[in-house]
């Protein structure tokens, strides 16, 4: 299987080409096409399996450049942010799309400026919100979610600002009710729908109730 039976576009499938990528790993072979197709996932995956590009590629196989935030990456920690943000550049650098890193302990200003034409945020939880109130961050375009490594976040007391985040987000209602039921009851076709991507190492019961309020009848996979 080749990353373009997988049904990814032309400029990512040159890009994964140029980066030198062969087949895809099996988290990638099980992730891009429930990516592609809509689908939330939620995935139990350590670092090293290829689980950067097996949320990036699809992701941005989905979106146009428009300039507006479009999908928000959230990661427990600086280092993790610059890797996963240089991967986004590296995939999406045939696309037009471009990327903001966004995390604390520096000036605001480069931020800001990437922020405001960017297409894919790349963040820590604390430093978006910050931008969130500081007016420089809207979430009303967010179409793709992910959040990475929630056991770390959830260590370093994270969650209660992730789940922030999670709301600030375009809206699901009531994401516990069957959904022909929702759309039915909110007209839920007409309202701004957020895809929602989970990965976590382990799962605690934590982590596993954290997944259940944010994700939609997602599909699990397991490396
Ligand atoms: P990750 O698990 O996302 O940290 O990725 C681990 C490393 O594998 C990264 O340096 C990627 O550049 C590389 N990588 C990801 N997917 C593939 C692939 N399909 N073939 C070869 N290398 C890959």
């Amino acid at each position: 299987m080749s990353f373009k039976d997988l049904g990814l576009s032309e400029p990512i499938v040159q890009a994964v080409s140029e980066a030198g990528y062969e087949n895809p790993t099996p988290i990638q072979a099980q992730a891009i096409p429930l990516v592609l197709e809509g689908r939330d996932v939620v995935g139990a995956s350590q670092t090293g399996t290829g689980k950067t590009a097996a949320f990036a590629l699809p992701s941005l196989s989905k979106i146009q450049p428009l300039g507006k935030p479009q999908i928000l990456v959230l990661e427990p920690t600086r280092e993790l942010a610059h890797q996963v943000a240089e991967q986004f550049e590296a995939y999406g650098k045939h696309t037009g799309c471009k990327v903001a890193l966004l995390y604390g302990g520096v000036g605001y200003g480069e931020q800001t400026e990437k922020l405001a034409k960017a297409d894919v945020i790349v963040a820590t939880p604390g430093r978006l919100v910050d931008h969130f109130y500081r007016g420089t961050m809207r979430f009303s375009d967010v179409k793709i979610l992910i959040l990475d490594e929630v056991d770390r976040m959830l260590d370093m007391g994270f969650l209660p600002i992730v789940r922030k985040i999670v709301n600030l987000c375009p809206w699901k209602a009531e994401l516990n009710k069957p959904r022909e039921e929702r759309e039915e009851k909110y007209k839920l076709k007409e309202l701004p729908d957020r895809q929602t991507l989970f990965f976590s190492a382990t799962m605690p019961p934590a982590i596993k109730g954290f997944a259940d309020f944010c994700l939609d009848n997602p599909a699990e996979i397991q490396i």
